[in-house]
């Protein structure tokens, strides 16, 4: 049973009242006999005011915030390690979860105001081999209301209002679709934390038959593809799930999205030297997207302690870019936030595992 429990990402028989949508929340006060305006209180503390108890819903008779307490439980994110960059506003942060483990997310300063970019599982089963979220394998994926207590706690901690969100964290968030798709519905709820979809991009390194089931939901977000390479012998070399959908079947899948959805697709490409950067490469992928409803985004690799490889030369990638917009492709080059607070995916949550 304990492992069950486990690989479903619950660990107690307790109603994990966050996760609820307002329909199923109001159906549980009704089943209890409790009257009905009650849903909408509590709603409100759980999603929009993200009280990290029940003793906090200040508007509840005390029998009823008991009652809470002891049928509910409300995993919350502790801040375990925050990093705040001198470089530029980025903070990172490792979160202690109630379970031992550890999840982290990196809160970024724009111009347009604050974005978080949250993990979605503890740890990947994706494997690529590039990527430090790789390194120790998967644990659990995380529930709704653990990714919306990711951005609860910045939050709070911050004092400000976060208003975009990257789900670019660790993990696959396709590989823990139900999940996502639950948390996508209730931190745009407009009387929750109220957040556009228009503001939120979900990356995936390409689980074919759910960019298909997404594109039927036609949400407004924003679909990044991690690419990584212009052909499937390089890219099997780095990411295993290539090997069960190859690049012509991810292509296929994102045609249809543009098609359902008129939206443009985000390719990222992390450029590592001598591997993936060469003028051929470029010459290749512009060839196989051309035509696309997409966008090309370039991303220095970062190093990753426990991996061997090199990021590409500012020159190289200056010049790799230059090729995709001689044939007609839209690219950008990403800018590096919080290079010094070791900011990208997993590398905190990796060294805090070595260290256990
Ligand atoms: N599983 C999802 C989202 C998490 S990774 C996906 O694969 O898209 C978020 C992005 O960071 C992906 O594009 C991923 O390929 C990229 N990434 C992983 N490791 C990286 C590294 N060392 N340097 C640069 N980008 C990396």
């Amino acid at each position: 049973m304990a492992s069950l429990s486990r690989v479903l990402g619950e660990n107690s028989l307790k109603t994990d009242i966050r996760s609820l949508n307002f329909r199923e929340l109001t159906d549980w006060i009704c089943a209890k006999q409790l009257p009905k305006f009650r849903a909408a209180q509590i709603y409100k503390w759980l999603q929009q005011k993200g009280v990290r108890s029940f003793s906090e819903m200040t508007d509840l008779p005390k029998d009823l915030r008991e009652r809470l307490e002891a049928e509910c439980k409300l995993p919350n994110c502790k801040i375990d390690t925050k990093l705040c960059s001198e470089i530029d506003d980025t903070v990172k942060y490792l979160y202690a979860l109630g379970d031992g483990e550890y999840v982290e997310c990196v809160v970024m300063h724009y111009k347009y105001g604050y974005s978080i970019c949250i993990s979605t599982q503890l740890g990947c089963k994706m494997g690529c081999t590039f990527c430090a979220s790789a390194i120790g394998g998967f644990q659990r994926h995380l529930r709704p209301s653990e990714m919306l207590s990711e951005i609860l706690t910045a939050q709070a901690d911050l004092g400000v209002r976060i208003s975009h969100i990257v789900l670019m964290g660790t993990g696959e968030p396709l590989d823990n679709y139900d999940n996502v798709l639950r948390f996508l519905e209730l931190v745009t709820d407009e009387k929750g934390l109220n957040i556009s979809m228009r503001h939120i991009s979900l990356s995936t390194c390409g689980v074919v038959p759910r960019i298909y089931d997404l594109a039927e939901r036609r949400l407004g977000l924003t679909l990044s593809v991690s690419l990584h390479a212009p052909n499937d012998e390089l890219r099997s070399q780095t990411m295993p799930v290539n090997r069960r959908w190859p690049i012509d079947e991810l292509l296929a899948a994102c045609r249809a999205y543009t098609e359902a959805t008129s939206r443009r697709i985000s390719f990222e490409y992390a450029m590592i030297s001598g591997f993936n950067d060469s003028d051929a490469c470029a010459l290749e992928l512009a060839e196989r997207l051309s035509g696309m409803l997409c966008h090309v985004n370039l991303i220095p690799v970062n190093a990753v302690r426990e991996r061997n490889f090199q990021r590409s030369g500012d020159n190289r990638v200056k010049r790799f870019a230059d090729i995709l917009v001689r044939k007609g492709l839209t690219v950008t080059v990403r800018r590096t936030l919080g290079s010094d607070i070791n900011a990208s995916c997993g590398q905190l949550r990796a060294s805090k595992s070595q260290r256990r």
